[in-house]
């Protein structure tokens, strides 16, 4: 089991988003998105990215780029975050549709981790 240490860098956390978060992870191969994880833990969407890099600089996790088209309510697309925005023009996997303007898209970032960990 990985353990990440909250003292310097997750200073934000409290221990029971620390147990929240060590029970999300708990299990290897978890996938998080940083919307549903803020209204877990009830805190702001820009400390979840905050979580979210520190897994990834330690490591632990591999971040995700999702990527939205109107056509589907899922995702149509991922590609790991440190590759940047896809190129344009993108032709959108599910529908075949050729897209010129990232105004088409929408993006969310979902981490995905390779094996447990606990918050301390
Ligand atoms: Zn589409």
């Amino acid at each position: 089991m990985a353990r990440i240490d909250c003292a310097n860098r997750l200073t934000f956390l409290s221990e029971h988003h620390k147990t929240l978060l060590s029970k999300h992870f708990s299990q290897p191969s978890q996938t998080a998105q940083p919307r549903e994880l803020a209204i877990k833990l009830g805190i702001h969407y820009s400390k979840v990215i905050a979580i979210l890099a520190v897994l990834a600089a330690d490591g632990y996790c591999q971040n995700w780029l999702l990527i939205y088209h109107n056509c589907s309510e899922t995702f149509v697309d991922r590609t790991p975050l440190r590759s940047g925005m896809p190129k344009l023009p993108y032709v959108c996997p599910y529908c075949e549709i050729t897209i010129y303007n990232y105004d088409e898209l929408k993006l969310d970032v979902m981490a995905e981790t390779e094996m447990s960990v606990e918050f301390i």
